[in-house]
């Protein structure tokens, strides 16, 4: 199974993309992650990247795409792999296009979380990452155990500020790809409000229908 998973910041996507890819025994491949470590390294990459996704901009298209298409080379991809927050934008979308098609494989689907906007912000801002196991908490909704509190990350950019940033870039470089995708026929939209358990069953559902390449 190829896929991808799109939505804005706040969707759920790392939360139903860590469910996933153990089902379907993909590599979870993040963009954000790949970005958030390259920077917690202090790597080239990591350098560039940096003041971008502080600030809740997209970083530029090249850096991305590069890291990217080297990524779903390694053999770990070969039979499939699950891509959460790339692509983001549409020359992003087309340099993956190009890539696959180079390769001779095809996506299988792209699932698209719908979450309206007057909820991400509240998801997003209590949001904490627990860096030992990856696993994602929320301070109201899905509250983390007290003896792990204090080991809890919270993103620097999953402020009121950046997240405002971060939605309206959502709406202008990212939501063009959905009809991209949507004409090539392999769009799955999936309801993200509710119950994470709820949500991962809708999506599962909906890649039922998906013969797997
Ligand atoms: P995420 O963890 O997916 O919310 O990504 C966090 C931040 O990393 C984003 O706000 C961007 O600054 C950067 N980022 C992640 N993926 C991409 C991408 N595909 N294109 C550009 N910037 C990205």
């Amino acid at each position: 199974m190829r896929m991808i998973l799109v939505g804005p910041p706040g969707a759920g996507k790392g939360t139903q993309a860590g469910r996933l890819v153990a089902t379907y025994r993909i590599p979870h491949i993040s963009s954000g992650d790949m970005l958030r470590a390259a920077v917690k390294e202090g790597t080239p990459l990591g350098v560039a990247a940096d003041g971008y996704m502080k600030a809740g901009k997209l970083v530029p298209d090249d850096v991305v795409i590069g890291m990217i298409l080297e990524r779903i080379k390694k053999p770990d991809s070969a039979n499939g792999f699950m891509l959460d927050g790339f692509p983001r934008t549409r020359p992003q979308a087309e340099a993956l296009d190009a890539a696959m098609k180079q390769a001779g494989v095809e996506l299988d689907a792209v699932v698209l979380i719908e979450v309206p906007d007057q909820l991400l912000e509240e998801r997003a801002v209590g949001r904490r990452t627990d860096p030992d196991t990856g696993t994602i908490y929320h301070l109201k909704y899905n509250p983390p155990p007290a003896e792990i509190s204090g080991r809890l990350v919270h993103r620097k950019d999953d402020t009121v500020e950046a997240v405002t940033t971060r939605v309206s870039k959502y709406h202008s470089e990212t939501a063009p790809i959905v009809p991209f995708y949507e004409a090539k026929g392999i769009l799955q939209r999936v309801d993200g409000v509710g119950d994470p358990d709820v949500i991962t069953t809708r999506i599962t559902a909906a890649l039922r229908a998906v013969p797997s390449t």
